[in-house]
């Protein structure tokens, strides 16, 4: 009732002369929330330039079915995946590729074959843990060819790239995976933790139940699982941890040998499973050595029940998407509540997401050959060239730098490489074979030839040289783009030129304000807090003055500041600065590197350009989703990264007429731009 009060208040006229009491979000209402925005709200540039672009969009925005969240990158990405559905289902395409992203889509959406299949062989590898007695033959499972393909480990490995020389793979052991994913949510349960424990408890419930236990020997596994989870949650870092700006030295120099292991770990024998596994390289590093201690310390009889419970939850929560129909519904249904999203997204996405996933490589391909021209690669080329020559203006017109500093970043920029839509050069695929339900194959047969197809490339890469044409596994088909510190490499990627961002066919000022300011943005990380620990070649290593550095921080510290005092619920919470400030620094040096650009183009149409900004940002989603991000999330809300970023610029006061007494109005000494 109240709220029917509130709304006709809005409808009635208020909204004209007394908006500003109306909500208590500040300066601006956060307009991204679902719903949030009265159709009667309707504020001019100078009051909230995000929403005066946005209003019409957002008033008639709806939530696809199984998303939290719409806007310019979703809709781009709906077009992108209706592209790429297309891909997998043309019988007319020929060749390898085509075939393998044919058979995987179609083995994927074949429910009656799943059905029949049903939980047969999850069982079987659950059983393998059951059947454990002793912490010697746990051991022996961690060495077994079983757990590396269809189990799950205490202590894993991925490989990576070396962090004092990145044309080297190195192999990366980072600590236990944890249900609830942070380990401060083990001391300290927030809602957001909450909601995950009751998605993930959810798929584990069901599965164990699937699998024949019975409701009191599910609880123990939960509980016991848990029990495991609380005792070395304790010696992990925490979220907040892993993303301060500290963090990267915290966890990528530590390099370690198996004997260095061996003598951290000398009960729990992890040296003795990597060599079991053939894991093992001269280039190893320990994200946190505290966490190994700890485990060492655990792995005793008193826990061995409660590592058997974590490893049969997880491989029995982990069959909940590739089993049969009625778990994926289940799946999806939990989903859902954790979200706060209403209606699932048709099957044909979901296998499109699949194959996605698990095909990358030859998926970009065929996508790349049909979709993306050689003149798009150009283009793109030539505005992250001129970016450059911007950035170098910049850096050499920053008077606090000293010349050391200045000297090494102008340097960096010069390296850096640009990777623009997709690589030169191709994983080979042609030794992968997937067969169509006719030949027998089946998506179980499927998933385990693509897991021995991963492990091959993973043996085939260590202790080897990175061979960087190839992109690694990054991904060239999603709205997104991305700076690699470790690479000193910027990727625009295939997924994201068109729609809002790229067209060929419009005016400049809106590419640039569309995929420019991607661009921009990127580049700007190679400078910030974690590009300032990686030098040219990509290699862990400080390269700013100290004194440079404090002055860098200084500069946040104010920008920090600034975002702290923002208010971004209805409720009145705070904003969390510290958590957005590296992404807000790059959204605004993006800005003011097409800027630059602007300044030196002729009858540049500055407000074609603010516009075509504020459009990719237009966004809306549900609260749960909203209040996720705030937590986790280190890009500031939509909204925020229109407003609080054209505010720092004099060319948008301009173009707006904006003067003191607006909301969009910040006086000169107040701006808090870094560069
Ligand atoms: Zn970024």
């Amino acid at each position: 009732m109240n709220k029917l009060i509130l709304t006709a208040l809005f409808a009635l006229g208020l909204a004209k002369s007394g908006f500003a009491f109306e909500f208590s979000e500040r300066p601006w209402l956060n307009s991204n929330i679902l719903g949030r925005v009265s159709p009667d709200y309707s504020p001019t540039a100078r009051e909230d330039f995000y929403l005066s672009v946005n209003h019409d969009w957002i008033k008639n925005a709806k939530l696809k079915p199984g998303y939290a969240a719409n806007g310019s990158f979703y809709e781009l990405e709906y077009e992108l995946d209706a592209n790429l559905r297309g891909l997998m289902t043309d019988k007319s395409l020929t060749g390898h590729d085509a075939e393998l992203v044919r058979n995987l889509y179609a083995l994927w959406l074949d429910w009656p074959s799943r059905n029949t299949a049903g939980i047969t062989e999850l069982k079987k590898h659950v059983d393998e843990v059951e059947k454990i007695k002793s912490l010697d033959e746990l051991t022996e499972y961690f060495k077994s060819e079983e757990c590396r393909l269809h189990g799950c480990f205490i202590a894993g490995f991925s490989i990576g790239y070396d962090n004092e020389d990145s044309s080297f793979y190195n192999i990366e052991i980072p600590a236990t995976a944890l249900m609830l994913r942070d380990s401060a949510e083990y001391k300290n349960l927030t809602p957001n933790g909450e909601r995950i424990k009751k998605m993930r408890s959810g798929f584990a419930t069901f599965m164990l139940k699937k699998l024949g236990y019975d409701d009191d020997a599910i609880k123990k596994i939960l509980d016991q699982s848990f029990e495991f989870e609380n005792a070395i949650a304790d010696s992990m870092m925490t979220h907040d941890e892993k993303e301060s700006p500290d963090a990267l030295k915290k966890m990528y120099e530590n390099p370690v040998t198996l004997e260095k292991l061996r003598e951290l770990s000398p009960v729990f024998p992890f040296a003795d499973i990597l060599t079991a596994h053939k894991v093992f390289s001269d280039r190893m590093n320990l994200q946190e050595p505290a966490w190994l201690k700890a485990l060492n310390d655990l792995y005793a009889d008193s826990q061995l029940e409660n590592i058997k419970a974590y490893l049969i939850r997880n491989i029995a929560s982990g069959g909940i998407t590739t089993t049969d129909e009625e778990s994926y519904r289940e799946y999806q249904k939990l989903v859902n509540e954790r979200y706060g999203i209403n209606e699932s997204a048709p099957d044909v996405e979901l296998a499109a997401d699949f194959v996605h996933g698990n095909l990358l490589t030859p998926l970009t391909k065929i996508y790349v050959e049909k979709f993306i021209s050689d003149e798009t690669k150009q283009d793109v080329t030539e505005i992250i060239n001129e970016a450059i020559s911007y950035y170098r203006e910049m850096l050499t017109k920053e008077d606090w730098l000293s010349e050391s500093t200045r000297a090494k970043a102008i340097e960096k920029l010069d390296t850096i490489k640009p990777r623009v839509a997709y690589p030169d050069k191709w994983r080979d695929y042609s030794t992968l074979e997937i067969g169509t339900k006719e030949s027998g194959e089946t998506l179980r047969s499927a998933l385990d030839k693509l897991s021995k197809f991963s492990w091959d490339y993973f043996y085939s890469r260590l202790n080897g040289r990175v061979d960087r044409e190839m992109w690694g596994d990054s991904d060239a088909i999603i709205v997104n783009s991305y700076y690699d510190p470790s690479l000193n490499e910027i990727f625009i990627i295939a997924g994201i030129l068109s729609g809002d961002f790229y067209n060929s066919k419009r005016p400049r000022e809106e590419n640039l304000g569309g995929i420019g300011m991607v661009i921009g943005h990127e580049l700007s990380h190679a400078f910030d807090t974690n590009g300032a620990q990686f030098d040219k070649n990509g290699s862990l290593q400080d390269w700013w003055t100290k004194e440079d550095y404090k002055k860098f921080q200084a500069r946040a510290d104010r920008l920090i500041n600034y975002l702290s005092n923002m208010k971004v619920t209805p409720e009145g919470q705070k904003y969390n600065g510290t958590l957005v400030q590296t992404e807000t620094i790059a959204d605004m040096a993006g800005i003011k590197a097409m800027l630059g650009i602007a300044a030196k183009s002729k009858d540049f149409d500055y407000e074609k350009f603010f516009r075509a900004y504020a459009k990719i940002w237009r966004s809306v989603q549900t609260r749960e989703n909203i209040d996720s991000r705030l937590k986790t999330d280190v890009h500031a809300l939509p909204y925020i990264r229109v407003n609080a970023i054209v505010q720092q610029f004099e060319e948008f006061h301009k173009t707006y007429g904006v003067t003191s007494g607006d909301a969009m109005y910040l006086a000169p000494d107040d701006r808090v731009a870094v560069w």
